[in-house]
């Protein structure tokens, strides 16, 4: 099998590792990939959100899957485009993909599938902001309708600060807050048949203890061993398998990948939010642990043959990612600065790239991350933490509490 990969962050390239270790996949063509990925795939060039360009890429490297890593392509309908082509493709067309790619969409889905979420208010005006808030109440949540890289949530006690928000947005989704730890559950699906991966938990606050704004993720780990038992059939039962009926009535079949965000509440697991792709950076834990190979599954996906995929096998243990962030991430981050100690097994790239003499350069927020599996959580996060102490960048930080509530043990489950 020749599979095209596109994107070029931490997410592409732990799924490159999970594909180029496939021995069903003989040729892996990434696009544009990083320094990363270039030791396990050739590296092309091509505009990933022009769906002609990307089609174009495809037949030329006789494609016989493509797998789309991000949401903007996908919103963009450069799955439609392939698929229009006759080339399988991994991941779901553009209207499907509105899931994530609008809120207000995808609480419109969820209420027709009749799948447990926060109350909401999809709102355009400050006053109704203000009427939704103020129904709600502290703390206030309040999320930009479209697709803003994981940061276009304002969670917070300040009700000024949340208007703020409102009003830099135009359309946003206010919701009640939901309380309770969150899980991260991904599933693949074909549009029907739907298998879920291992549940892993990230963390999205930039500071340890779950301080400061909003990031696209600082770390993750899996499997939870906290998670109620049942956890993942109840969510196949009340959202998975509904939105997807959903999704089917509607014409617009969802297939790809389904990431579920959940809280896990008094009241039960509740919807934080749908994606349409892998996370970033819970891929990297999950495919860690993932034995059967990757190409296989994610191609059965994309020839609806998902029923007939043999059930999934995973490694024992745990796994844990730690991210090193760029001085001044999440906001404008430090860039161009020398990294040392980047190119070793387990660290995967997400904001690199490579010098004119070869040397390893900052080039984003996020710039890379410590991957580590081990044979229980303890001794992943050890050996994560190990990696990612041993890359050097100035001014780059990192959490320094990734799994450490679940190693000890301190993860309570509300009611
Ligand atoms: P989202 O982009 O929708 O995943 O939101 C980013 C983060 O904001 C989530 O991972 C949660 O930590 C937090 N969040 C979003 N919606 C809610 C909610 N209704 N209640 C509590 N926290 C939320």
């Amino acid at each position: 099998m020749r599979v095209l990969l596109l994107g070029g962050g931490g997410r592409e390239h732990a799924l490159a590792l999970g594909l180029a270790g496939d021995p069903e996949v003989e040729a892996l063509i990434a696009a544009p990939g990083n320094p990363g990925i270039a030791g396990l795939a050739e590296l092309r060039q091509v505009d990933a959100a022009d769906p002609a360009a990307v089609t174009a890429l495809a037949v030329e490297v006789a494609a016989d899957l493509v797998v789309i890593g991000p949401e903007a392509p996908l919103v963009a309908g450069v799955a439609d485009a392939l698929r229009a082509k006759g080339v399988a493709v991994f991941g779901p067309g553009g209207e499907a993909a509105r899931l994530e790619g609008s809120k207000t969409f995808a609480k419109d889905v969820m209420a027709a599938a009749g799948v447990p979420t926060a109350r909401a208010y999809s709102c355009t005006d400050a006053e109704s902001v203000a009427a939704a808030l103020d129904e709600f109440g502290a703390p206030y949540v309040v999320k930009n309708d479209g697709l803003a890289a994981g940061k276009g949530v304002v969670v917070t006690e300040d009700r000024v600060a949340a208007l703020r928000h409102a009003a830099e947005c135009g359309r946003v989704v206010v919701e009640e807050y939901l309380a309770g730890p969150e899980v991260s559950l991904f599933v693949v699906t074909d549009g029907e048949a739907a298998v879920p991966l291992l549940p892993a938990q990230d963390f999205k606050r930039v500071g340890d203890g779950d301080t400061g704004p909003n990031t696209g993720g600082m770390g993750a780990y899996a499997p939870l061993p906290w998670a109620p038992s049942g956890l993942v059939d109840e969510v196949m039962a009340s959202t998975v398998h509904p939105t997807l009926a959903e999704m089917r009535r509607r014409g617009t079949p969802f297939a790809g990948l389904l990431y579920v965000g959940l809280a896990i509440t008094a009241a039960g697991p509740r919807v934080i939010e749908f994606n349409a792709r892998f996370g970033d950076p819970e891929t990297q834990v999950v495919l860690a642990l993932l034995e059967t190979p990757l190409g296989g599954l994610l191609h059965a996906a994309a020839t609806r043959t998902l029923a007939d995929h043999p059930p999934l096998r995973w490694r024992d243990g745990a796994a844990v990612t730690v991210v090193l962030a760029a001085e001044g991430y999440p906001g404008t981050p430090r860039t161009g600065d020398v990294i040392t100690g980047g190119d070793r097994p387990g660290i995967i790239h997400a904001g690199t790239r490579r010098g004119p003499d070869g040397e390893l350069l900052s080039a984003g927020g996020r710039i890379l991350c410590g991957t580590a599996t081990g044979p229980d959580l303890a001794a992943a996060r050890d050996a994560a933490y190990e990696l990612v102490d041993g890359v050097t960048l100035a001014g780059a930080h990192r959490r320094g509490d990734i799994a450490t509530a679940a190693v000890e043990g301190r993860i309570a489950l509300p009611g």
